[in-house]
């Protein structure tokens, strides 16, 4: 059955963007490079070293990695003590197959992250795998299993939400909303998922709703989706507490999480929260849900897990559904062949350990409030900022045509990439962000450097990206 009606409609033409004109820093034209970039008609930046917050290009130039790749790097590049707990580990079992052996650094990380939760949290097995989209493949299938072990075979719905992320594999992207992304597809992805509104107060908040108000009627409008579905088939809702690469940095407003918590309690239905990006410290707590004062279902975690030393990421499952499945086939139905890669889980469990040991939470908060009052005092009256958030080191700035309508650029104008380039010719790496706005382009940059940043490092950044801005704005007049 299509729920169609809410569901997302995709752009009425198949075209994809050009990569290359997404991201205005990729300019030497060369074709003979045997590995399929992202786009085929551009070469992008070689890298030859890359040491604590810098990269280091081929052409000489020396770059501040003030977003990490993709908010990947907390602990930044070349740490010793990961590189040495990587070797070891490679020196002592580089790889075994899961179906009959386990190893001493995949029975540690999983311990680890399921001792962050806390107590309250009820987390209680971690599964292992290598990316954002993985983890979700698999949360999206433990929730399926969740309810066929339970006998529930009806429930085979996901609801999710508009200005999304979840991943690129076929199960990840069906319940992504990036419509850019999902264009030549749709035709083959599955139906069984509807969307509902983001919470995205700077968009969508009435101007007169308060931000409890304005919770609310997103509230209803879900409960409205669920009855539409009908409950009794829905697996899971799926979100990203803290909504990154389509929107830039957006929490949701205040009481909006205990809602969708309380909602899907009373229906049954699970609430897998996307922590790929905002999680694992990156908002100045260990989970982003943290600060919402709620408890999961499932939890898919990835970027700043490995700190960028080696791909993995990381599913959650709380003990409801860990009982579920050991009181049914007492077995998880999705094996890959390199879960709980030992050598990735010694150098993801490196990371998270200097993490804990040097108090790094703390300081990603700290610095975090450090650098959101500096854009504030920085870009507050510049004319196209239209919006400056976030949460620990995640910061993002929303650029508009008009701040007092809120009204976005024309694609055409690509203020975001503007920005991003003139940063890069200034030796500063920011993410851009050219999310969707109602179906209309939204222009945003996002900002996630290392937990290790230093006062420097945060001053260099935000007076070159004033600059870059500067040279965005007067490429305008
Ligand atoms: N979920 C979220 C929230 C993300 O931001 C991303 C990647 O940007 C993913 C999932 C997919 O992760 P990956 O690219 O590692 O597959």
């Amino acid at each position: 059955m299509s729920t169609s009606g809410v569901v997302d409609e995709p752009p009425e033409s198949y075209t994809m963007e050009p990569v290359h004109e997404q991201t205005a820093t990729l300019h030497t034209y060369c074709k003979e490079s045997a590995l399929l970039h992202r786009s085929l008609a551009e070469l992008p930046h070689m890298v030859t070293n890359a040491q604590g917050s810098f990269l280091f290009l081929g052409n000489g130039q020396k770059i501040l990695d003030a977003c990490g790749g993709a908010a990947v790097a907390i602990l930044g590049h070349g740490n010793p003590e990961v590189i040495a707990a990587t070797v070891e580990q490679m020196q002592k079992v580089s790889y075994v197959h899961t179906m009959s052996y386990t190893t001493k650094p995949a029975e540690e990380l999983a311990q680890f992250l399921v001792n962050m939760g806390g107590d309250a949290h009820k987390l209680t097995k971690a599964y292992l795998v290598g990316s954002g989209s993985e983890a979700n493949e698999a949360a999206l299938k433990a929730a399926r299993q969740y309810f066929v072990e339970r006998g529930e075979v009806q429930r085979c719905y996901y609801v999710a939400r508009r200005q999304s992320y979840h991943g690129n594999t076929m199960g990840a992207m069906t319940v992504s909303s990036n419509l850019a992304r999902k264009a030549p597809y749709t035709d083959v992805l599955p139906s069984n998922v509807s969307f509902v509104s983001p919470a995205y107060a700077y968009r969508y908040q009435e101007a007169d709703e308060t931000e409890e108000q304005y919770a609310a009627r997103l509230i209803s409008e879900l409960r409205q989706e669920f009855l539409r579905i009908t409950p009794e088939k829905i697996i899971s809702f799926i979100a990203e507490p803290v909504v990154g690469a389509t929107s830039g940095c957006v929490p949701a407003p205040r009481g909006y999480f205990r809602g969708v918590r309380d909602l899907c309690e009373e229906y049954g239905i699970l609430l897998h929260l996307d922590e790929v990006m905002c999680g694992v410290g990156r908002t100045g707590t260990y989970f982003a849900f943290e600060q919402e004062g709620i408890q999961p279902d499932i939890v898919t975690i990835g970027k700043g897990l490995g700190g960028g030393y080696v791909p993995i990421s990381a599913m959650l499952l709380g003990d409801k559904v860990v009982d579920s499945l050991r009181r049914g086939t007492s077995a998880f139905n999705h094996g890959q062949t390199f879960q709980a890669h030992p050598v990735a889980c010694a150098a993801a469990l490196a990371v998270q350990k200097i993490v804990k040991r040097d108090h790094l939470l703390q300081r990603c908060a700290e610095c975090g409030q450090k650098l959101g009052r500096m854009l504030w005092e920085t870009f507050a009256d510049c004319r196209y900022v239209g919006d400056i958030r976030g949460r620990g080191l995640f910061w993002a700035m929303e650029f508009v045509q008009d701040p007092s309508t809120r009204a976005p650029f024309p694609k055409h104008i690509a203020f975001g990439a503007r920005i991003h380039k003139a940063a890069f010719d200034f030796g500063v790496a920011i993410y851009p962000g050219t999310g969707t706005v109602d179906g209309v382009n939204g222009d945003h940059v996002l900002i996630a450097p290392p937990f290790t940043v230093s006062d420097e490092e945060l001053c260099l950044l935000v007076s070159t990206l004033k600059r870059a801005y500067d040279v965005a704005e007067d490429s305008l007049d």
